[in-house]
């Protein structure tokens, strides 16, 4: 017996009919990603295609080394798919962007040369986006939205892990990008200040209606962020399902279908051999 909004791929998903558009915030259509070494040629994702549409928090949930961080790679412009294509607002990405920027899981992203301050307003005065006046008033801005208004002056060594990661949060807001791209941002963090930061995220989204595209290895992190998940198999990357995940949050942790759709999922994941999916 299946759970009712749970599609297994295939069929392809259907387009949801949304006011702003047809055409996806960021797309992915049959992307294959490639490491290539003089011994040997590394398969990180096969074929993966999916549509991150506007104000979306769109995760992208498998197991380590199913290709995640090299797919948000690609949608950052850092890695080339070896075939297939990801489009931005419709245009083929080949290149980093101010558009896009990463939230990564690792706490050194922050220069520690830099104050808190300097550090949000870094990408709006090196991509010439803004006057130095307007940087940091902005910078300021998204520093008080994350709580951290009174450490504009500090240095990153001075601030915790959950601290760092908010800064780096709030320089990813302040560049207003089209996608905010986030590599498991919280992974490091101890389990009471990752929930913090998911709520934290989340009100973000309210306030800002920011379009996202989160990768995790966690499904209870998958349920709590996402509106849409991507499900990927493992090594190399291949879709297998998209679940609307609308109904599920903070507010649904711990309750039976919080935990029937996360069983479901790790079946998904990890079980059932894809063959058998189609019919289930
Ligand atoms: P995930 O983020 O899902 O854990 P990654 O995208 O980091 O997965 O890696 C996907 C696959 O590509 C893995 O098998 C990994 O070992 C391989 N890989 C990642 N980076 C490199 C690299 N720089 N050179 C060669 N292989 C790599
Ligand atoms: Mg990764």
């Amino acid at each position: 017996m299946g759970i009712p909004f749970l599609r297994v791929v295939p069929p392809p998903p259907p387009r949801e009919p949304r006011s702003t558009g047809d055409v996806p915030t960021l797309q992915a259509e049959d992307v294959t990603l490639e490491y290539r070494t003089p011994e040997r040629v590394v398969r990180a994702t096969d074929r993966v295609s999916f549509d991150v549409l506007e104000g979306d928090r769109f995760v992208l949930l498998g197991p380590s080394g199913c290709g995640k961080s090299t797919l948000l790679k690609a949608a950052a412009g850092f890695v080339t798919p070896r075939s297939g294509h990801l489009r931005l607002d419709g245009a083929t990405v080949s290149e980093p962007g101010p558009d896009r920027i990463v939230v990564f899981q690792e706490f050194d992203q922050l220069p520690p040369w830099k104050t808190v301050k300097a550090n949000v307003m870094f990408p709006l005065r090196a991509s010439r986006l803004l006057s130095r006046r307007q940087a940091e008033e902005r910078a300021l801005h998204y520093l008080d939205k994350v709580g951290l208004a009174d450490f504009a002056d500090a240095y990153p060594h001075t601030l915790s892990g959950g601290m760092k990661q908010r800064v780096a949060i709030a320089r990813a807001l302040a560049t207003q990008p089209r996608v905010l791209l986030m590599d498991e941002p919280f992974a490091a963090l101890d389990a009471l200040t990752r929930r913090r930061m998911q709520e934290e995220l989340l009100s973000l989204w309210d306030e800002f209606r920011f379009t996202l595209l989160f990768v995790t290895h966690s499904i209870e992190e998958a349920l709590v962020v996402g509106n849409r998940i991507l499900l990927l198999s493992p090594h190399p990357g291949r879709v297998r399902a998209e679940l609307d995940a609308q109904a599920y949050g903070l507010h649904s942790l711990g309750s039976p279908e919080f935990q029937a759709t996360s069983q479901r999922i790790h079946r998904l994941l990890f079980d059932e051999p894809a063959a058998s999916l189609a019919a289930a």
